[in-house]
């Protein structure tokens, strides 16, 4: 099937860089694109017309936990004022011995909303950190679904974190080191990497930095050498980490992690936010974005998530001049890659004092090459003859926008999600005037609804004191009552 996109104005491939091709055309033959520059009269068995549109290619959104966002909600835990911005701390450290896994449907529910609800957003490669406990044969169903491209494989850790009764944090090595979840990430890979034409592909995940011994490191690092696979690990995330390893190891974050092998080319760092000399860190002691850079490994960089807590990576632009490659990724709701970039752009600027600073260009090459170079995909974040046939249509002519000048300018500084109009992936159109042409959506909604409703109206029988969510994170207005 030939498809043929015509008339919008069109983020092409020179070869080096995006170039913008007004009243451009784009044809796909298969799941690869065929052609992209001007002209009109190519043949093809269906025409999209994208006139007043932008075409871009797909966007990669590096930080998609497939789940719904119920710790997220607790994120600002107004009651919290030990958690040192570690997120997973607040809500994601159980008390052992109240602890339950979730049911597999709500799990299932949570992977299908989120992957859906990225897609959507205009991402149609999505890094998959980790997604809950269980059915990883169900994982893979899924993904063949929602029709996106997804790089994944169950997450492991040497040491869990809990809360005890009276809220204090602790760290305890599980007795198999996290063995059994490195051995099951290793199945998943050599079972499913290439699943549903290739849209599927494995990645190792080392969950965090610090509750990763470095012998489970060594050997993850080794076993994604043996698959030919990439490594993604949360590392520089926030300060207790940085603290744990730096008292524990005597050594910062990324040294600490290029000791123990994992870091190189086919390398995603999620966040990276606390190096040495961050102004949040009390510690100005070695060079540690130079040894991100000189080992080629990636940041996928989620500025909305550590705004909401207060915190910049410092900055931006100063990661990608000391050269190196920075990608963009959501982590939390919304799941919206074009709103990440104007993240990324206006808090790089305030963290530099710079207005010039962060242009719309960089940030949207972190959201496609940048992000693309990251998952060591030449074929994807562009749109070039033979790349993948993943593209974004962007409608930027409402008046929710101003009159536009520059479209890619638009995007960044206007542009949300909500106005993606089709999405392609694999050359198979998988989101039409906005919608899933594959998932019933309102269905989906309702179930993520009633997911995440009875997840956090139960949420004092986990909480370590009893609480509720209400208590927790209040309202932001106190509810009328009768
Ligand atoms: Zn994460």
């Amino acid at each position: 099937m030939r498809i043929k996109i015509l008339g919008g104005a069109v983020v092409g491939w020179s070869g080096s860089h995006h170039e913008l091709i007004p009243d451009g055309v784009v044809v796909l033959e298969g799941n690869a694109i065929d052609y992209v520059g001007s002209d009109r009269a190519l043949p093809a068995d269906k025409t999209i017309d994208a006139a007043g549109k932008l075409v871009c290619p797909g966007f990669i959104n590096l930080h998609v936990h497939s789940q719904l966002n119920i710790g997220d909600y607790l994120i600002t835990d107004v009651t919290k004022k030990d958690y040192l911005s570690a997120n997973y701390f607040v809500f994601g450290a159980p008390v052992k011995e109240k602890m339950t896994p979730p049911p597999p449907p709500s799990v299932a529910v949570g992977r299908k909303y989120a992957l859906m609800s990225a897609l959507k957003n205009g991402a149609t490669t999505v890094l998959d950190p980790g997604s809950g406990p269980g059915d990883f044969e169900g994982y893979v169903e899924t993904v063949g679904q929602i029709g996106g491209r997804v790089f994944f494989s169950p997450a492991y850790r040497s040491h869990d974190i809990f809360t005890d009764s009276e809220g204090h944090h602790y760290y305890e090595a599980r007795p198999d080191q996290g063995r059994k979840g490195l051995q099951q990430a290793v199945d998943f890979i050599r079972k499913f990497h290439g699943a549903h034409q290739g849209r599927l592909q494995g990645i190792l995940n080392p969950a965090q930095a610090e509750t990763c011994e470095p012998s489970l490191l060594k050997e993850s690092a080794a076993a994604a050498e043996e698959l030919g696979v990439g490594l993604h690990i949360h590392a520089g995330g926030n300060l207790r980490e940085f603290l744990q390893i730096l008292y524990h190891h005597r050594k910062p974050v990324v040294e600490y992690l290029a000791e123990s092998g994992v870091l190189g080319p086919k390398t995603v760092l999620g966040h990276m936010v606390y190096v040495a000399g961050h102004s949040r860190v009390d510690y100005p002691f070695g060079d540690e974005l130079k040894v991100i850079a000189t080992t080629g490994a990636s940041v996928g960089h989620c500025p909305h998530k550590y705004a909401k807590m207060a915190l910049a990576m410092e900055s931006f632009d100063s990661y990608v001049e000391r050269g190196i490659n920075v990608g963009l990724g959501t982590d939390t709701y919304p799941l919206d890659i074009i709103s990440e970039m104007r993240y990324a752009s206006l808090i790089s600027r305030l963290v530099d004092r710079k207005y010039h600073g962060a242009r719309p260009a960089a940030v949207f090459n972190a959201a496609t090459i940048w992000g693309a170079e990251a998952l060591g995909r030449k074929d994807l974040g562009r749109l070039a003859r033979g790349a993948k046939a993943d593209i974004v249509i962007v409608d930027l002519r409402t008046l929710r926008y101003g009159p536009v000048r520059d479209p890619v300018t638009a995007l960044v500084e206007y542009g949300s999600g909500a106005d993606v109009e089709t999405v392609i992936v694999d050359g198979e159109i998988v989101i039409e005037r906005g919608h899933s042409t594959r998932v019933d959506e309102a269905e989906l909604l309702a179930q993520g609804e009633a997911t995440a409703k009875r997840a956090w109206d139960n949420w004092a029988t986990r909480d370590w004191a009893g609480r509720s969510a209400e208590e927790i994170t209040p309202p932001a207005f106190p509810i009328h009552k009768q």
